[in-house]
């Protein structure tokens, strides 16, 4: 019988709320004790009534809702050492023996190290007094398995991080009523979308809407005239009698050399090389809002379940890992790996590896 702790942390997305219902009724189904631990890892460091004992009717509700009930945040105290210290000691005052962590790569991140350095805080704990010598035995190791909430799709390891699907339906959305206004008067729209250094929303978004010319950060514009390759292709397709003209750009999208390549500097070049009525529109915060996709719904209630299943099954000196999804199995992977793979995307793109950029993506389809 375990008590777990549920957190929500970093950058909030859609199906965070079915993860957290998935997780409280299949602890309480497994005679296990949710804890609600409230606005991420302030929520632990601040511990008191942050940390609260979560029923089933709590979750009543969360599978249509957006966001996360039970709040996030992004704590810098939780990036020192006496900050997460802090967090062990909470934990122990509330009888939590596991956590189940919902965030993107620096929330779990952040959930690993917490694991690593558990002994090390217990011991120093005890030895200040604050924790007993029985607990100090009892609580000489901490479960964590992490679960992939980000609208990016940022996280290797997985084909697909919880939000992404629901963000990706509000980006095909909003530039399908971009598109029929654009159309009215010919006009060409540059639409940047979200995913910080992933393009996985604009690649998904650009085949899903249509559109002429799209930039991500794994597959730069081949030739350095990029824009003279942009111009002739959005030219190409007016010629042959299309109204509009739709680019794509990911927030993060880079040039060959690695430098970024911004909506404005796009809108400039298609104003002035082409003459055509250029706007930008950055989509923003509407895309992480709104009610969780059908297959966000899913992918939480499969995940949230594996994740309790994961927690019964792991041993004292099991590592922490990473609930995902491959080839359409959940997936149960050890967290250190997904975030090691993870850092690669970044290397593979200063070494101008595109391919393996896309491969670790789970974009390589688009090639
Ligand atoms: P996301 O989880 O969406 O990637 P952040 O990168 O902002 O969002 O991380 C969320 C929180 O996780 C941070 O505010 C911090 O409290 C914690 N965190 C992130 N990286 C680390 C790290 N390297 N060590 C400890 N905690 C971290």
């Amino acid at each position: 019988r375990k008590n777990i702790g549920i957190l929500t942390s970093g950058g909030d997305a859609q199906g965070m709320n079915p993860c957290v219902r998935a997780v409280v009724r299949m602890a309480i189904a497994r005679s296990c004790r949710p804890f609600f631990i409230y606005e991420g890892y302030q929520g632990l460091v601040d511990g008191g009534d942050k940390i609260k004992e979560a029923n089933w009717t709590d979750v009543s509700g969360f599978l249509t809702l957006g966001g996360t009930m039970i709040g996030t945040a992004r704590c810098k105290e939780f990036r020192e050492l006496e900050g997460r210290r802090k967090g062990v000691l909470n934990l122990i005052k509330h009888g939590i023996d596991a956590l189940i962590v919902i965030g993107g790569d620096g929330s779990l991140t952040g959930a690993d190290r917490l694991r690593a350095e558990w002994p090390e805080h217990v011991q120093a704990l005890e030895k200040d007094g604050l924790v007993s010598k029985e607990a100090a035995d009892k609580y000489h190791t901490l479960m964590i398995v992490g679960m992939v909430g980000s609208i990016d799709n940022d996280l290797a390891s997985t084909d697909m991080t919880i939000g992404a699907c629901s963000a990706l339906e509000r980006i095909c959305e909003s530039v399908d009523v971009i598109l029929s206004t654009a159309m009215s008067h010919q006009r060409a729209f540059v639409v940047e979308v979200m995913g910080r250094h992933c393009g996985w929303l604009a690649l998904n978004a650009a085949i899903s809407t249509g559109a002429d010319y799209l930039f991500i950060p794994e597959a730069p514009p081949k030739k350095d005239d990029w824009e003279a390759s942009m111009c002739k292709t959005l030219k190409a397709s007016r010629d042959a009698g299309k109204r509009t003209s739709l680019v794509i750009v990911a927030e993060g999208a880079i040039d060959r050399n690695l430098n970024p390549i911004k909506a404005d500097y796009i809108k400039e070049i298609l104003s002035t090389r082409l003459g055509y009525d250029t706007r930008v529109t950055i989509l923003g915060h509407v895309q992480r809002g709104g009610a969780p996709a059908h297959f966000d719904r899913f992918l939480s209630t499969m995940q949230g379940a594996e994740a309790l299943e994961a927690i019964l099954r792991a041993k004292p000196d099991t590592p922490p890992s990473v609930i995902g999804m491959l080839e359409n199995k959940i997936t149960t992977q050890p967290l250190k790996e997904a975030i090691e793979l993870t850092g690669q995307v970044a290397q593979a793109i200063e070494a101008k590896d595109f391919r393996r950029a896309m491969e670790l993506r789970s974009m390589s389809f688009a090639k």
